[in-house]
């Protein structure tokens, strides 16, 4: 148990509140509720004052100092200097801090880790609530590092991530707001199948191959069945894949109509459309076809960089993650086609990044967590910096700019009222040194306290 130094505080503000007021109702009942959530709890529902000692909006404003930021019903009310607090409302001093909105993941793998590229074909035998205890351990730490809202582009067993999405929403597990996809939807031996060359589709349980898609027409109805299962965001692969058997990363697997199918599909329903492809046709058709993103754009061309500032299409490029790969994978042994293909699509995809940002394509924050450690994502900030960005432009695409693309503007991505209160502290000025975002100190979620500056997590994932 955490002996609270909050709690000391609030004994304190009740005892001089009462010697304030002459009241003789019990300390204990006036007090604030504790500062850190504890599952169960009920999500968006926190109230606090938090005072920061220098504030970056997520929106490129210039950083603002010794700034109040009041969360109410869980959402961001007021935000300036001089704000008195609400009569009982709990304060977080940050003042030795930096605060900013809480970070965005555009690509993750929530229920999946880098440990099982020694063997992809240990997934046959997972059960669901291996899945479960997996995911619910990755959202805590997704949450630690500060990454508040998280787009989880897909999971072999279907649907384990809509179930994974639904107990952080109900408030039984710490972890983001997840858009989920419920499965891939790729051809058979594709980047999101489990077939290795030579393999035997029959030895595949059939739940880890449900987006497996022969023609056009299943294409579309196994599109309609992501959208009906209750999916935020539908996912295709539409080139090959790196850390998948048999793939070549620049060839397409998809075809034009085929991606064009699912977009119809999708887009009907209101929902966008996430196309992993490495290739530069592969981009190029998912574009033309419709795809609201592109996921790695590896080997993007100048048409492509092109098309995706005509048609808005945001590139998620994951170029964090390679050098860590190269490194651990030889001392993990990993498959040796993987490695070699993340070898191969480490630099080219970082000259690519810094061609597209150079040009002015749209791009924002996503790492690919899960091939390399969960909580880590951080990491990618610094090579974003590298490879062209500024600090600033860094920040926003992990906030107000992916905000913007995962179509959830009206809810995230900004300190700023109305938003939900979503906000994470670091210790120095990140527009210095880009690095402190690898290091978050204190996240708040909804207004509910899930870390503090002392570097503990809150709560044990719940079971
Ligand atoms: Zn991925």
């Amino acid at each position: 148990m955490r002996s609270s130094w909050r709690l000391r505080k609030y004994m304190l503000k009740g005892v001089l509140l009462l010697a304030l007021s002459g009241c003789s109702e019990p300390a204990v009942e006036s007090l604030p509720t504790a500062g850190l959530a504890e599952v169960p709890y009920q999500p968006d529902s926190g109230n606090i004052m938090i005072q920061c000692g220098a504030l970056i909006d997520g929106r490129g404003g210039e950083m603002f100092r010794n700034v109040s930021v009041l969360i109410e019903a869980g959402h961001f009310t007021r935000i300036g200097s001089g704000i008195e607090p609400p009569a009982g409302i709990e304060v977080l001093d940050l003042t030795a801090y930096t605060c900013l909105p809480g970070l965005i993941e555009m690509h993750a793998h929530m229920l999946e880790s880098f440990e099982e590229l020694v063997d992809l074909t240990m997934y046959y035998d997972y059960s669901h609530e291996d899945f479960m205890q997996a995911g619910r351990q990755y959202s805590r730490l997704s949450v630690d590092a500060g990454f508040t809202s998280v787009r989880n582009l897909g999971n072999y067993y279907a649907w384990v991530d809509r179930d994974l999405r639904d107990e952080i929403n109900r408030g039984a597990v710490v972890g983001p707001r997840l858009q989920i996809s419920g499965y891939y939807l790729t051809i058979p031996g594709g980047g999101g199948d489990l077939l290795e060359p030579g393999g035997s589709e029959a030895a595949i349980p059939a739940r880890l191959r449900q987006g497996v898609s022969r023609s056009v027409e299943e294409f579309r109805q196994h599109a309609q069945a992501v959208v009906d299962g209750g999916a935020d965001v539908v996912k295709v692969i539409a080139s090959g894949a790196v850390l998948a058997y048999g793939g070549v990363p620049g060839d397409p697997e998809m075809t034009f109509e085929e991606i064009a199918a699912v977009v119809e599909v999708a887009h009907a329903a209101g929902l966008k459309v996430a196309a992993h492809a490495h290739g530069a046709q592969s981009i190029k058709d998912s574009i033309r076809a419709g795809a609201d993103s592109i996921e790695h754009a590896t080997y993007i061309d100048a048409e492509g960089i092109a098309l995706a500032i005509e048609n808005d299409t945001v590139l998620i490029m994951d170029i964090g993650a390679g050098d860590w790969m190269i490194e651990q994978g030889r001392k993990q042994g990993w498959v040796e086609e993987f490695l070699r293909k993340t070898i191969e699509t480490t630099q080219v995809q970082r000259e690519s990044f810094r061609r597209a940002h150079a040009a002015g394509a749209p791009l924002a924050f996503g790492t690919d967590v899960a091939i390399f450690p969960h909580g880590m994502n951080g990491i990618q900030f610094a090579y974003m910096v590298e490879w062209g960005m500024t600090p600033m432009e860094a920040i926003q695409s992990a906030t107000s700019v992916a905000a913007r693309y995962l179509g959830w503007d009206d809810r995230v991505g900004a300190i700023a009222p109305g938003l939900l209160g979503d906000l994470v502290a670091v210790k120095g000025n990140p527009l210095e040194d880009t690095s402190i975002l690898e290091d978050v100190q204190a996240v708040v979620k909804g207004g509910l306290v899930f870390k503090l500056p002392n570097g503990q997590p809150a709560t044990a994932v719940a079971e």
